[in-house]
């Protein structure tokens, strides 16, 4: 017997029917002896739904008011299912966030969860009963409604895995599994069996979308043993997320391209070369709430140097407003932005053992004529920024340069 979290994405949950067959599927585990946690997400487009009827309302919804509505949108799923659950046999109970409770901190509409009590859930599955928890909620400690980002319903799920020792946690998910790339770009992009936790996160972070990061970053903390499945297809072992230590298999020394169009590129020329300019100029920046993402600085040549950093497409014209200003006061000759890019990264934990990964990367780019404006790196990814239009024409030439359409 084994306890096991499963999380059900939007999707999975979309329709009366879909919730039905979702009830199927704990069905069967249950009759395998298995103790089973549901989490599940709104219906698809109902958070959607839900945030646009505030914002007629309110331009900029008061955040406590928000959280109490969007919060909905699960309270109907996990109803459903504990209703599908009983018409199929199985004792089954259905909690909202705060019924649990899961306890966050005060930040609404970005809460992080501080505490879960397992008491109710432990005690109700020890009577037999799946246990239908909703996710994306909290409550503060002074009982206000929390939610914890777009997409928490995965923190939830791996948060309640953590609490409550499963022996894992399954995402059901409208894919089914991680994929070397996106298959909508490149078509002969393969299921990834088995992926690390870092690699996970680098890919998350970098763009791929599969998983929210914050559930990664949990289950990297809990050693959370954490798949990705489909929950359209009867079998199939998904992608399991594993920690390099406990993963014994020979590892392809690239796992995965990802790549995003979220970031745009502003560029200061002639900056005067002194110490603590970097500082005046991020520090305003920063100080805006504004995240930075890739930051170059070129080697001075006359007393002057050219500074050039990334930041979200969101942020853009506030950044810009803000760099030019500085620029103004410490005498640099100009300002330039382009939101026209694109970053592609390569991901894998190979390369901490490989020398030649970014010359292999840099001759195939160069090929094909693709000119890199910036280049990133850390111990298992190395980013650079291309043009937009060349970013599906990247990911594809490096696909098949690091011969990722083969099986490891
Ligand atoms: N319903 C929430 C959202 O759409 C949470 C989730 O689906 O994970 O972002
Ligand atoms: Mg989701």
């Amino acid at each position: 017997m084994a306890l096991i979290v499963q999380k059900y994405g939007g999707t999975s949950v979309g329709s009366v029917d879909r919730i039905r067959n979702v009830a199927q599927r704990v069905a069967k585990y249950k009759a395998q002896g298995h103790q089973v946690v549901v989490v599940v997400s709104a219906m698809s487009g109902e958070t959607n739904r839900l945030i646009a009827l505030a914002r007629e309302m309110q331009p900029q919804p008061d955040p406590r008011e928000l959280d109490v509505m969007v919060s909905t949108g699960e309270q109907v799923t996990i109803a459903l299912l504990a209703m599908a659950l009983k018409d199929l046999g199985l004792k089954a109970r259905s909690y909202t966030g705060w019924q649990v409770p899961i306890v966050t901190d005060d930040a609404y509409t970005k809460a992080r969860i501080e505490d879960i009590n397992d008491e109710k859930i432990r005690a109700d599955l020890d009577s037999g009963h799946v246990v239908v928890v909703a996710g994306f909620q909290g409550v503060d400690g002074d009982n206000n409604i929390t939610t914890l980002g777009r997409g928490g319903s995965d923190t939830t799920g791996v948060a309640l895995a953590a609490a409550l020792k499963a022996d894992e946690c399954q995402i059901y998910t409208d894919v089914d599994g991680v994929y070397t790339t996106d298959p909508r770009i490149v078509p002969e992009a393969r299921r990834l069996k088995t992926i690390t936790f870092e690699e996970m996160l680098e890919m998350a972070s970098l763009g791929s979308k599969v998983l929210q990061i914050r559930s990664v970053e949990f289950a990297g903390k809990y050693k959370v043993k954490l798949r990705v499945l489909s929950s359209f297809e009867e079998e199939g072992d998904g992608t399991l997320i594993t920690f390099e230590e406990d993963d014994n298999m020979e590892q392809a020394i690239i796992s995965g391209i990802a790549f995003n169009r979220d970031e745009a590129k502003i560029t200061i020329i002639g900056v005067p070369d002194k110490p603590g300019i970097a500082y005046q100029i991020l520090g305003p920046v920063a100080d805006a709430n504004i995240d930075v993402d890739m930051i170059v600085q070129n080697v001075g040549h006359e007393n002057t140097t050219d500074f050039t950093f990334t930041v979200h497409r969101n942020d853009f014209s506030k950044a810009m407003d803000i760099v030019k200003k500085i620029a103004n006061e410490i005498g640099a000759r100009e300002v330039k932005g382009d939101d026209k890019i694109a970053k592609v990264s390569i991901v894998g934990v190979g390369m901490r053992s490989h020398v030649g990964i970014a010359r292999n990367m840099f001759e195939a780019l160069s090929k094909e004529g693709i000119n890199i404006q910036m280049i990133s790196t850390s111990e298992i990814k190395i980013s650079v920024v291309v043009e937009d239009k060349y970013m599906e024409l990247a990911v594809r030439i490096l696909h098949q340069a690091f011969n990722l359409d083969k099986a490891a």
